[in-house]
C-alpha cells in the first residue's frame, strides 16, 4: 500500500514537498523547517516557514476575500464546507499517514482522525445559523442579528492537527469569516497538504494555511486586520496570546491544557470500567487536552483497581505508528519526551510513590515512553498538580464524595472531569458539582458537535461546537424594531 510504511510517505514528500495556501495559490518559503518523525527521532520531511511578507500576504488576500464570502447564502458556504469534508474523507488514508509520520499516533487512528474531522465538520454545520428573537410581542420587536467577524488567525498544537484545525476553519467559514490558519511548526504536513488538496473548494482568499514558528503565532495575535483568535495550545501561550490581542481587542476563543480528574466511586464496576479508564487516560500516549490525568479512585476499590489498571497497562504494544501491532506511539517530539522524563525523575525521586507498571523511557531512537501508572502520591507533586501531557497517570486514594470533588475541584485547570459510578443520581450530583467545562458519567473524552466545548478556569475562554460555538465566531447585534 502506498501509505503504509514511513518511507513510503517519506519517498512521497520528497517528490512532492508541501506548500503554504495562499490567496487561492500554492507557495513554497526560501526557509524551511526539517520535520522530525517522532517514532525514530530524525528528520523525515522539509516543510515550508512562511516569512513575515507571506503571512501578511495571505492575511490581506483574506481581508479582500471576506466580504463576498460573508455576502454568500449559508446554503452556499454549506456547500462548500461540505465538499471540503469529502476532500478529508477521500484523502483519509493520505492524510491519515502524515499524521503518522509527523505526530507518531499509530496509523488506524491517523486515518481516524482524518474521518473523525469530516463527520464533526458535516454536523456543524447542519446547525441552523437563525437570527435569535428575544421579544416577539409588544410595541416593538427585538432580535439579534448575528455577523462574521471579519478574518479569523487560527492556531493549532501538535498534538491533533488535523482533528483541532479543521473545527477551526468550519467555525470561522461557516458563520462567514474568512481564515488564516497556521499549524504547530512540529507537525505541519498533514494541514499544509490538506490546504494543497482543497487549493480549489473556496474562492482564492477564504481559506489560507501558512505554515511557520511561533513568530507568526505572535504575529497574528498582534496583526491589526485580524478580528478574532481561535487558538488551541498551552496556557502559558494563550496568556500570551490574550495579551497581545489586547491592543485591538480581538475575540478569543482559548482551548488551553486540563488536568482532568476522574472520580471513581466505591460502587463503580471495577472490571468493566478498568479499559475505558486507560483509554481515557493514555489516548494518543495521553496527549490529549481531556484525557483523564488524575484518577480518584475510592479507598475501598483503589487497589484492585491499581492492579487492574496495571495489569492492562502491560500488555498495551508500544511503538512506531507503521506497525499494525502498536497500540500507543512515542511522545510527539523531544521537548515533550524531556519534559515526561523530568516528571518521571520527579516521580522516582518521592519516598511514597509506588511505580505499579512503566516508568522509564525506552532506550534508543525514537521519544517512547512506557505507559506508567503511579499510587502513592498526593496532591503538591508535578504528576498531580501538573498537565503531564505524557503517557504517565497518578492514582489517588479518597473517602467521601466531598473529599472527592474538593481535591478534583482545587486545581487552576477546569477543562473535563467524569464520575464512575453504578448509581447514576449519585454520580449526577457530583458532576454538577465539578467546575469544568465538560462533565461526563461512566465515560470521559470526547465532543459532541452540537454541545459547546470549552474549559472553565485556567482551561480556556469561549467555545466551539453547538450554537454557542459558532456564535462566538460573530458578532452580535441586538436590532429594535417598532412593530
Ligand atoms: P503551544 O502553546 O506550545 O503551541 C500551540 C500553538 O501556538 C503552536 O502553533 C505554536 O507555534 C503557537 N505559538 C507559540 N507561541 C506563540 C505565541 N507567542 N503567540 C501565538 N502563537 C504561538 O502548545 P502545544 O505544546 O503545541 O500543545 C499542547 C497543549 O495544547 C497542551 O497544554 C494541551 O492541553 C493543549 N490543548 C488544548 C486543547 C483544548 O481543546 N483545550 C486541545 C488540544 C491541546
Amino acid at each position: 500500500m502506498q501509505w503504509s510504511s514511513a518511507q513510503a510517505v517519506m519517498a512521497h514528500l520528497a517528490a512532492h514537498s508541501v506548500r503554504h495556501l495562499i490567496d487561492g495559490e500554492l507557495v513554497g518559503s526560501e526557509s524551511v523547517d526539517g520535520i522530525v518523525n517522532p517514532s525514530t527521532g530524525e528528520v523525515c520531511a522539509n516543510s515550508p516557514k512562511a516569512s513575515f511578507e507571506q503571512f501578511n500576504e495571505a492575511v490581506s488576500a483574506a481581508v479582500r476575500a471576506q466580504k463576498a464570502w460573508a455576502a454568500t447564502t449559508v446554503e452556499d458556504r454549506r456547500e462548500r464546507l461540505s465538499a471540503f469534508a469529502d476532500v478529508l474523507s477521500e484523502h483519509a488514508e493520505e492524510l491519515g499517514a502524515l499524521i503518522t509520520l509527523e505526530q507518531g499516533r499509530p496509523f488506524a487512528l491517523g486515518m481516524g482522525e482524518i474521518q473523525r474531522a469530516a463527520t464533526l465538520l458535516n454536523a456543524v454545520i447542519a446547525i441552523d445559523l437563525e437570527d435569535e428573537t428575544l421579544r416577539g410581542k409588544g410595541p416593538e420587536k427585538v432580535y439579534v442579528k448575528y455577523r462574521p467577524l471579519g478574518v479569523v488567525g487560527a492556531i493549532a498544537p501538535w498534538n491533533v492537527p488535523i482533528g483541532l484545525a479543521v473545527p477551526k476553519i468550519t467555525h470561522a467559514l461557516y458563520t462567514g469569516n474568512a481564515v488564516v490558519l497556521k499549524p504547530s511548526p512540529y507537525t505541519p504536513l498533514a494541514t499544509l497538504r490538506l490546504g494543497e488538496l482543497a487549493q480549489h473548494v473556496f474562492p482564492p482568499g477564504v481559506l489560507n494555511i501558512v505554515g511557520g514558528g511561533n513568530e507568526i503565532g505572535e504575529a497574528m495575535s498582534t496583526h491589526p486586520d485580524i478580528a478574532k483568535i481561535s487558538f488551541t495550545g498551552s496556557i502559558p501561550t494563550g496568556r500570551r496570546v490574550m495579551a497581545a490581542s489586547a491592543p485591538h481587542l480581538k475575540r478569543l476563543t482559548l482551548e488551553l491544557g486540563g488536568n482532568d480528574a476522574a472520580i471513581v466511586r466505591h460502587d463503580a464496576d471495577v472490571e468493566r470500567i478498568v479499559p475505558q479508564l486507560f483509554a481515557a487516560a493514555f489516548v494518543n500516549s495521553g496527549q490529549v487536552c481531556m484525557a483523564i490525568k488524575r484518577l480518584y479512585v475510592h479507598e475501598s476499590l483503589h487497589d484492585r483497581l491499581a492492579s487492574l489498571l496495571a495489569e492492562h497497562a502491560a500488555k498495551v504494544v508500544v511503538g512506531d505508528g507503521f506497525d499494525p501491532k502498536t497500540q500507543l506511539g512515542p511522545v510527539q517530539n523531544k521537548a515533550q519526551f524531556e519534559s515526561v522524563k523530568a516528571v518521571l525523575r520527579e516521580v522516582h525521586a518521592h519516598p511514597d510513590a509506588r511505580v505499579l507498571v512503566g516508568g522509564h523511557a525506552r532506550e534508543g531512537a525514537g521519544y517512547y515512553i512506557e505507559p506508567t501508572i503511579v499510587a502513592g502520591l498526593a496532591e503538591g507533586t508535578s504528576l498531580v498538580d501538573q498537565e503531564t501531557f505524557g503517557p504517565v497517570l497518578p492514582i489517588l486514594s479518597f473517602t467521601s464524595d466531598d473529599e472527592a470533588v474538593q481535591r478534583a475541584n482545587a486545581s487552576n485547570f477546569g477543562l473535563g472531569a467524569s464520575v464512575w459510578s453504578e448509581d447514576i443520581r449519585s454520580a449526577e450530583a457530583i458532576a454538577r458539582r465539578l467546575v469544568a467545562g465538560s462533565v461526563w458519567i461512566n465515560r470521559h473524552v470526547g465532543v459532541d458537535p452540537l454541545v459547546p466545548f470549552g474549559g472553565a478556569k485556567s482551561s480556556g475562554i469561549g467555545h466551539q461546537f453547538g450554537l454557542a460555538g459558532l456564535r462566538d465566531f460573530m458578532q452580535p447585534a441586538a436590532i429594535y424594531v417598532p412593530t
